[in-house]
């Protein structure tokens, strides 16, 4: 490193996420990269992929941790920012280690805002349109308190969630520290895990292996699905913006599962048919984000239409290795 190089890396920005091996982790590593940041990375691996992060290791402004960051979190020298992003996102992958759910938006959330308030860094958590459950009202505004069932099987992310921000809201008011909360809406795109459970890879993985396209219940509940790259873009000016409250960030093109299963029949060109699975307990009818709020504070809005973003996330899943493909949620 020559006198220049040693300059601009003691000033860079040091920020830390936390989840940095998955799907969005993986690319917001990209993203503070790409702006110039030291990238502090941590993941404990339960759920994420090394392989997200590999193109990153040989850089100097890039290290690893591998941490459950619900035990303890330790990283010396100064942090700028947090971001908060590890936890299973998945239902599948929350139902199968709900304990660690609760940990990690609970414990975790904790252990990382004693050490924002010990390092005086700018805290943004990864929250959820799931705080809304299944909401009486769409689309949704940040305003709904939404209707959550504690108890069901859904309940350990979704309280989690919602104690996440309850947490960070304290800290907010009672210590001055500085968070920002976005509520994030289905989001999708290269590097999620084609055996993750979500409509998503599921579907296409399906279409992939020449198995029919298993729509849960009748197919009429919905989803509106945004592209990653405009998510990221979202949470990266929520996160420089002096906005404290919590802020929706996500596509209001809403669609049924059963319209959705055909889209995608239509882009794959598979010949198989849609044949419709036990709708699991407190799956949500209804979810579209309302946007407003993004738009006023932050001028942002999806740029990338499903069309586009489908065709995109199709071709990653397609150049996976084979072995890949084999691996279904079952
Ligand atoms: P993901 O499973 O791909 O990534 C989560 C990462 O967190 C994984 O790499 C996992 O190994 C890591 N992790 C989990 N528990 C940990 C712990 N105790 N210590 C350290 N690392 C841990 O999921 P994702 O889709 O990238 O979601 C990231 C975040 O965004 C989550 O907080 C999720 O709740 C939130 N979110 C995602 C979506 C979405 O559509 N993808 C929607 C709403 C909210
Ligand atoms: N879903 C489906 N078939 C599948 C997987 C999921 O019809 O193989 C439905 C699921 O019941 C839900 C929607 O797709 O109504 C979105 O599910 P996902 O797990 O992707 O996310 P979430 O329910 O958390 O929005």
């Amino acid at each position: 490193m020559n006198a220049d190089q040693l300059v601009s890396s003691q000033q860079r920005k040091r920020i830390l996420i936390t989840g940095a091996a998955g799907f969005l982790g993986s690319h917001l590593c990209d993203r503070f990269i790409k702006e110039d940041f030291h990238v502090v990375a941590m993941d404990n691996l339960i759920t994420g992929d090394l392989q997200n992060i590999s193109h990153l290791f040989h850089l100097e402004n890039f290290e690893f941790y591998h941490n459950d960051v619900s035990k303890f979190v330790h990283v010396p020298g100064k942090i700028d920012y947090i971001l908060h992003f590890a936890s299973p996102a998945s239902p599948i992958d929350y139902l199968k280690i709900p304990i660690q759910t609760l940990k990690v938006g609970s414990l975790g959330t904790h252990n990382l805002l004693g050490l924002a308030k010990a390092k005086g860094a700018r805290m943004l958590i990864a929250s959820t349109s799931e705080v809304y459950g299944d909401p009486s009202v769409n689309p949704q505004p940040e305003e709904y308190w939404g209707n959550v069932n504690p108890v069901g099987p859904r309940g350990v992310y979704d309280e989690a969630k919602r104690f996440q921000e309850a947490m960070t809201m304290a800290y907010h008011t009672f210590h001055g520290l500085e968070t920002r909360i976005v509520r994030i809406f289905n989001t999708y795109g290269p590097r999620m895990r084609l055996n993750d459970g979500r409509v998503l890879p599921a579907f296409i993985g399906q279409a992939l292996r020449g198995e029919d396209l298993t729509v849960f219940g009748d197919g009429t509940q919905t989803r509106s699905f945004c592209y990653v790259d405009d998510l990221i873009e979202g949470i990266y000016r929520l996160l420089f913006s002096d906005y404290a409250q919590p802020v929706n960030i996500g596509n209001p093109e809403e669609i049924t599962m059963m319209d959705f299963a055909e889209e995608i029949i239509r882009l794959t060109g598979t010949t198989q048919k849609i044949i419709c699975k036990e709708l699991p307990t407190d799956d949500p009818k209804q979810r579209r984000p309302d946007i407003t709020k993004a738009r006023a504070l932050l001028g942002w809005e999806p740029k990338v239409n499903r069309a586009e973003g489908l065709k995109i996330t199709y071709e990653y899943f397609r150049s996976l290795p084979a072995a890949l493909l084999e691996q279904t949620e079952h």
